[in-house]
């Protein structure tokens, strides 16, 4: 990957970040509207294609591109980066098992798709569907309760997981069209932040599926899981939180040199107290970048700590983004506590990567197990 690279696609990103997703962050986030304006400027600029094969008209991006994007944008709107970041996900998987007609499709930009993985019934152990996938007809009939599924009744389809049809295994993959009949939207979203993420929960009733809809193999959901999905979504997961921590230091820094106490003609930024917690967030913010930055490195080069650090980096972003939104909120006081100075979206929305599947506290329980040298699962 050259430098050149690194520059087109974020060149093509940046108009859209300082220009449309910034000016629709508000209303985002206060009205909880759905980024549609934005997908289709992405869409238009070829980047909902980042990571689709340059043989089906895509960009040809991995790992890296996809998180550098969806941090840019989340820098701007969180909500944004993570219907991107979920596209992102779902067409790793297409990519690897769908049809050429939806790769290009995804790769044209008229196509979004997003992962319909959680369950009522196992809840944030997504590896674990209990939803069913029963044969009919030359197919399958799909019935499920999921729980939680960005862009539900926005997106063009779900990457969606069910027990095995037939095969031995945890689960099995599948694309579903969101126009399937038997599908619907259970109740609007209205979350504490991410607000127009539209992560409703998404109810299947004997919903007609053609074999050819697995994506992989009947039983073979959890290598897609664990192989394709796993990276994608901890590296880019962990790059929203890096785009809220970036936000919300740069607008502290800001509002602290900014405002003044008439009385003692200074600012906020000359009391030392208020500095070294800015410095913190600064700090903070950088360690997760170094780490993301390495983890990157790891994948790319196939060094033996890779998933080790894949499996860190979300927990150490999502977790580090919940002190650095803290201290902004501290540091920019009453004024943050309105929505004047603007910390506090990005404070409500840091929050969503600790109870995103892989919870903080299972990552915290896989990696220990992993450093213990005890296995993952079982
Ligand atoms: C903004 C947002 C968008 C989302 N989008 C999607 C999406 O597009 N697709 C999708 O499939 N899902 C999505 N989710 C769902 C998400 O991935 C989780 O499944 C969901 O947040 C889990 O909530 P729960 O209440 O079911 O968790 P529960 O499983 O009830 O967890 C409750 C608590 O128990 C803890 N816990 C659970 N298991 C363990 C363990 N093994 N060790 C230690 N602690 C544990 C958890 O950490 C958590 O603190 C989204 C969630 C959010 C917040």
């Amino acid at each position: 990957m050259t430098e050149t690279k690194v520059a087109s696609y974020l060149d093509l990103l940046e108009p859209i970040a300082s220009g449309i997703i910034a000016d629709n962050a508000i209303d985002v986030d206060q009205n909880g509207t759905y980024p549609r304006a934005a997908i289709e400027a992405l869409g238009k600029a070829g980047l909902l294609g980042l990571i689709s094969s340059t043989e089906v008209g895509g960009m040809g991006e991995g790992h890296r591109a996809a998180a550098l994007v969806v941090e840019r944008i989340a820098r701007e709107c969180a909500t944004t980066g993570m219907v991107i970041c979920m596209h992102y996900a779902a067409t790793a998987v297409i990519e690897a098992h769908g049809s050429r007609e939806v790769r290009e499709a995804i790769a044209a930009g008229k196509h979004l798709s997003t992962l319909a993985f959680s369950e009522a019934g196992s809840r944030s152990h997504f590896w674990a569907p209990v939803s069913t996938a029963t044969q009919y007809n030359g197919g399958a009939h799909l019935d499920a309760m999921k729980s939680w599924a960005t862009g539900a009744g926005q997106v063009d389809s779900y990457v969606w997981s069910s027990k095995p049809m037939t095969a031995e295994g945890a689960s099995t993959i599948w694309l579903v069209p969101a126009k399937a009949d038997g599908l619907s939207v259970v109740a609007p979203f209205n979350g504490l932040g991410m607000r127009g993420n539209y992560s409703s929960p998404v109810k299947a009733e004997g919903v007609y599926i053609e074999n050819a809809a697995m994506l992989g193999a009947d039983g073979g959901g959890f290598d897609i899981m664990m192989g394709v999905v796993l990276p994608y979504f901890q590296l880019m997961n962990a790059a929203v939180s890096l785009g809220i921590m970036e936000a919300a230091t740069t607008k502290t820094a800001a509002h602290a040199g900014a405002t003044k106490y008439q009385h003692l003609g200074s600012s906020l930024a000359d009391m030392p107290t208020v500095r070294a917690y800015i410095a913190r967030m600064r700090i903070k913010t950088d360690m997760v970048r170094g780490l993301l930055l390495d983890t990157f490195t790891a994948l790319e080069s196939g060094r033996v700590d890779g998933m080790l650090r894949v499996l860190e980096i979300k927990a150490a972003a999502g977790e580090t983004a919940t002190e650095v939104t803290d201290l902004a909120m501290r540091v920019c006081g009453g004024a943050a506590f309105r929505k004047e100075v603007g910390v506090e979206r990005h404070f409500r929305d840091a929050r969503a990567a600790t109870v995103m599947a892989p919870t903080t506290d299972a990552l915290y329980d896989f990696i220990g197990k992993a450093v213990c040298g005890l296995p993952l699962f079982g």
